[in-house]
């Protein structure tokens, strides 16, 4: 199995490929399918089964529909984020830090690169698998940065952890957004209970390593300072 991260505007799509089929981890921001498409185009392979969103965030579903238009993949996400992409919102809650950017970067791409009404087709809850889709991988309901975010575990010990973690400077608790701040540090618990070996964070094509997760405080060691 290999992960070939592709940045897409403002975020990164993570393209999983497997022997059966490729999985997509994200869409990036609208506009930005072509990425995807570029990178598969280069692997020689048009077989995207499924699109998991880890959360209902502008650049983090922002191309999904686009991609299912051209793939035929289907679009999946934790069922309690599934209503806000169906409204094509992008709940940001409240900001901490400099954060207090993202709701006016937010509005102004929405006005030239607006989110379409995105209808997923896979719903599902904590503790679920991929496994009908050819992915053995397991459903984390990690919420706080948004009510319905997930992280994604695959049976190898590779995991994608969305926004609930950050990379830069150092490995930390995503400390800028959050619908419910009092939820990150037991999503962060939870991520760090399946011991997973990789993670992939929303923002950086790199993974942390699982030594450099378990060190991670329950906000103690806040990110991007
Ligand atoms: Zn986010």
């Amino acid at each position: 199995m290999l992960v070939h991260p592709v940045v897409c505007g403002y975020g990164i799509a993570f393209l999983i490929e497997t022997p059966q089929a490729l999985f997509l981890v994200d869409s990036g921001s609208p506009g930005q399918q072509q990425r995807v498409i570029s990178k598969m185009n280069e692997l020689g392979r048009k077989d995207l089964k499924l699109i998991w969103i880890t959360h209902a965030h502008y650049d983090h579903y922002g191309s999904a529909a686009a991609l299912r238009n051209l793939t035929g993949a289907r679009i999946g996400i934790h069922l309690i984020d599934a209503d806000y992409m169906v409204l094509a919102r992008s709940p940001l809650g409240t900001t901490r830090r400099y954060g207090f950017i993202y709701p006016h970067l937010q509005r102004i791409l929405n006005q030239t690169n607006p989110l379409s009404t995105t209808l997923p087709d896979v719903l599902l809850s904590d503790g679920e698998t991929l496994e009908k889709y050819g992915l053995n991988a397991s459903i984390l309901h990690t919420p706080g940065h948004t009510p319905g975010h997930s992280c994604l575990v695959l049976e190898d010990g590779t995991a994608f952890a969305g926004d609930l973690l950050g990379a830069f400077p150092r490995p930390g608790l995503q400390s800028l957004l959050a619908t419910d701040w009092g939820q990150l540090a037991g999503s962060l618990e939870y991520l760090k209970s399946t011991a997973p070996k990789w993670i992939y964070t929303g923002h950086s094509r790199q993974p942390i390593p699982g030594s450099a997760l378990q060190k991670i405080k329950n906000g103690a060691m806040p990110m991007n300072k």
